[in-house]
C-alpha cells in the first residue's frame, strides 16, 4: 500500500471559493518516487504495446487484440492498482490510481477498455462485494485473467438509469435469480468474462423501485450479444448490445443488498467520471 499523508480535505474546486492553505492542495510534485515509477511503467507499456499498434487496434475485426493487450497490462500489474493487496492487487491510494488513469489516458481507444475493466467493471466488487465475492473474483480481475464489463444502459434507459427494464426473479427453490433484459453500449462486452448487471427484482408481480446489482459470469447460459457497434471514435474499444435470456444467476452473486444497485451504479460512475476527466487530460 502506498501511503500519502492524509490532508485536511478540501473538496473539488473548493480552493477557488474558500480560504485555503497551499499545503492543503495536492500538487504533482508531491508524487513519491514509487508513484512516479508506476506512472513510468504505464508510459513504457503504451510506448511498447499500444502506440505502435494504433491503426491495428482501431481496425481490428475482433476483440481478441484488445483482450490480449489487456493480458499484457495485467502481467505488468496495471489492472490491479485499485484492488486491495489481499486480493492480488496493489491497493494503491486514490492519488496513485488517478496518476495511472492520467498516464494510461494517452492510450487512445485502448484506454477506454482498460478503464472500463479497472473502473466500472472491477470497482463494484471492490467497494460493495462481500468477502466471498471479493476472494472469488478480485484476484482474477486484478491479474487480467478475467476481464470485466458494466451493464447499466438499456435502449430506453440511459441518463435515467434507474428506469431500466431488466428483471430478476427469484426461482422457487430460492437458489437463483433469473435475469431477462437487454443492455446496450457495453464496453468490453465482446470479451468480458464477468458482467456487473443492473436489474430490478420482481416479486409477486411487483417490481422494485430501485435497481439491484448482480455479478454475472459469461459462462452462465442465456447470454447473447450483437456485433460490435461501428462508432465514430474510440473504434478499438468493443461496444455491444448484450441480451440476458433466462440467465440463472446464483443468489450469492447479488452484490450488496436488494435495491442497492442504483446507489452502486451512480457511486461507481462518480469515480469513473473523475477518472475520465484526468484520462482526457493525459490524452
Ligand atoms: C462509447 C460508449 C461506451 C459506453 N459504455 C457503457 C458501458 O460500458 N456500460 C453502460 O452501462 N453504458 C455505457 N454507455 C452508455 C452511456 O452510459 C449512455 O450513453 C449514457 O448514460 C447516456 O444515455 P443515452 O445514450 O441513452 O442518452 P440519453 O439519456 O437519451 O440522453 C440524450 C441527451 O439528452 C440529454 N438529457 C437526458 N436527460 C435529460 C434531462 N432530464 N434533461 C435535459 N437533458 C437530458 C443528455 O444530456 C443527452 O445529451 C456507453 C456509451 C458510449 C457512447
Amino acid at each position: 500500500m502506498i501511503a500519502t499523508e492524509p490532508k485536511a480535505s478540501i473538496k473539488g474546486g473548493e480552493f477557488l471559493i474558500k480560504e485555503t492553505e497551499a499545503s492543503q492542495v495536492f500538487i504533482p510534485e508531491e508524487f513519491t518516487e514509487e508513484q512516479q515509477m508506476i506512472a513510468a511503467t504505464c508510459r513504457e507499456f503504451l510506448e511498447r504495446e499500444i502506440w505502435p499498434r494504433l491503426n491495428e487496434i482501431d481496425n481490428a475485426k475482433s476483440p481478441e487484440l484488445i483482450s490480449s493487450l489487456m493480458d499484457k497490462a495485467g502481467e505488468l500489474g496495471l489492472l490491479g492498482t485499485s484492488v486491495p493487496e489481499q486480493y492480488g492487487g496493489f491497493g494503491t491510494n486514490f492519488n496513485t490510481s488517478m496518476l495511472v488513469a492520467e498516464t494510461t489516458g494517452a492510450g487512445h481507444s485502448f484506454s477506454v477498455a482498460l478503464s472500463a475493466h479497472t473502473g466500472i467493471g472491477t470497482l463494484p466488487i471492490v467497494y460493495y462485494g462481500n468477502e466471498e465475492q471479493k476472494a472469488k473474483y478480485l484476484p482474477k480481475l486484478a491479474s487480467g485473467e478475467w476481464k470485466a464489463a458494466y451493464c447499466l444502459t438499456e435502449p430506453d434507459s440511459g441518463s435515467d438509469a434507474n428506469s431500466g427494464k431488466t428483471k430478476a426473479i427469484l426461482t422457487e427453490d430460492g437458489k437463483h435469480y433469473v435475469l431477462n433484459g437487454q443492455k446496450m453500449w457495453i464496453t468490453n462486452g465482446g470479451f468480458a468474462d464477468l458482467y456487473i448487471v443492473f436489474a430490478k427484482i420482481e416479486e409477486n408481480g411487483q417490481t422494485d423501485k430501485n435497481l439491484s446489482a448482480f455479478i454475472v459470469e459469461r459462462t452462465y447460459e442465456g447470454i447473447t450479444m450483437n456485433e460490435p457497434e461501428h462508432k465514430m471514435g474510440i473504434k478499438g474499444s468493443d461496444t455491444r448490445q448484450i441480451f440476458f435470456n433466462d440467465v440463472k444467476v446464483p443468489v450469492e452473486n447479488l452484490l450488496s443488498e436488494r435495491g442497492n444497485g442504483f446507489k452502486i451504479a451512480v457511486n461507481i460512475l462518480n469515480i469513473g467520471r473523475i477518472k475520465l476527466g484526468i484520462a482526457a487530460v493525459g490524452g
